[in-house]
């Protein structure tokens, strides 16, 4: 048996079948935009650990203000006695805040906990209990958060009953028959037929949807939410989980429409790898929360501040941003003339924001059907080449790119390569 193969069975037989892996193969080192798995194989990553890898695997300068950090002090719970990295990555996020006014922040562990606290935040603000969400969104996997994800399968079946108070309005995708009147047309219903407007505490919505296929939130839509908000006294939560911190070119992704949202929550790339999150919002809505209200024995590791100000330096000084937009420009140059390709799977919908970019596989060419099977088929034959990729989507049809912005020409030519090569499977 294999190296990969007996660990498998060791997986299969230690662990709960709940958490599902992309892959079946066992990681070893990891370097930037390169992993080696157990055999000594190596991988181009196209996904850098689900959107956590923006400055790459273990970059130096995060690893440098880690290691310092281990020989300080690793925990003492902030809400024990507090430490300055906390402080000071706080203060670096209010001034990056993609509002205007004072802002305050504060930390968490997870994706999902900083969507919780900021939905409590929001209650605690406002005084209303409900919140509105958008299909095909994702926002965790516990209770809160699994209600407000606009995805039944895997997320939901079967762990009901879902937490009360969370609507869903259709998140517009053009392709498949949902436009923004449509998503608007759906709020003035729910607000006549299921919650009074004055019930509402919060809207909230990925500026790009990441699990759900990488699509963005017109302008439009963003603009419309934000005068709903503004006339019902609603808040408007940007979920920047997986859009944030320079994937699309922007430090997030609300940016590009101009709309200023009044909380924003945070994890991912934020801490390159070191586990992190947050909700960076208005400051009178923050402190609206009494004292003992928010936290956590393990929020805002020290380890995890000091990684994330050193991915903060580097995303300055290394300019990730136009190196966002330089290598979305690529990806979609590439996958364009595939989509155009006969010789290759149909591809349609290449689409994203700076380096946030995806594409589906469809049944046949010029049309938009779904192919979730062919989607499964070509990131396993990826892996066999040399390259992990994502799927996402709702219907498994997507194929999301999350290179690490750090990654050099050379290596994302390759990664396309082996993709190139996987989609030739037909
Ligand atoms: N929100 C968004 C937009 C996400 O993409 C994710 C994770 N994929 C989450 C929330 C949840 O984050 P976590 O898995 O760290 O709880």
């Amino acid at each position: 048996m294999s190296a990969n193969a007996e660990l498998l069975a060791r997986r299969i037989a230690a662990i709960p079948r709940g958490v599902s892996v992309a892959t079946g193969v066992f990681a070893a080192r990891a370097q930037n935009a390169e992993i080696w798995d157990i055999e000594g194989k190596r991988y181009v990553d196209f996904a850098g650990g689900i959107a956590v890898l923006n400055t790459g695997h273990r970059h130096p300068r995060v690893m440098a203000a880690v290691e310092k950090q281990l020989q300080l002090y690793t925990h003492t719970a902030f809400q024990v006695m507090a430490y300055e990295p906390y402080i000071e990555l706080c203060e670096r996020l209010n001034a990056l805040a993609p509002f205007a006014g004072p802002a305050k922040s504060i930390l968490f562990t997870t994706g999902a906990e900083a969507a919780e606290n900021a939905v409590k935040i929001a209650r605690a603000a406002t005084g209303r209990s409900a919140v509105i969400a958008f299909t095909g969104g994702f926002h965790g996997r516990t209770m809160m958060t699994m209600a407000l994800t606009g995805k039944v399968l895997p997320y939901k079946r079967a762990f009901g009953p879902m937490p009360s108070e969370v609507f869903h309005v259709p998140f517009p995708i053009p392709h498949y028959g949902v436009t923004v009147e449509d998503s608007l047309k759906a709020v003035q219903f729910l607000f006549k037929a299921d919650v009074d407007p004055a019930r509402v505490a919060a809207i909230i919505i990925e500026p790009v949807q990441g699990e759900g296929g990488f699509h963005s939130v017109p302008t439009e839509l963003f603009v419309a939410l934000r005068r709903i908000c503004d006339e019902n006294g609603i808040l408007l939560i940007a979920d920047e989980i997986q859009s944030g911190f320079a994937r699309t070119g922007k430090m997030f992704a609300i940016e590009h429409s101009g709309v200023e949202p009044d909380l924003v929550t945070i994890a991912k790339s934020l801490a390159g790898g070191f586990p992190l999150s947050g909700v960076i919002g208005r400051a009178p809505i923050m402190d609206a929360a009494e004292p003992g209200g928010l936290g956590g024995t393990y929020a805002g590791s020290p380890v995890s501040c000091a990684a994330a100000l050193a991915v903060l330096d580097v995303i300055h000084d290394e300019g990730l941003l136009k190196r966002a937009d330089a290598i979305g420009v690529r990806l979609r140059e590439r996958l364009q003339a595939a989509s155009r390709r006969n010789d290759l799977a149909p591809i349609a919908n290449v689409r994203g924001l700076g380096a946030m970019v995806a594409f589906d596989l469809v049944k046949s060419r010029g049309t938009s059907e779904p192919d979730g099977d062919m989607t499964r088929k070509v990131t396993a034959r990826a892996l066999e080449n040399g390259l992990v990729l994502l799927p996402c989507g709702i219907f498994g049809e997507t194929i999301r790119i999350l290179v690490p912005l750090t990654a050099s020409d050379t290596l994302i030519e390759e990664g396309l390569d082996k993709l190139e090569a996987a989609l030739g499977i037909t």
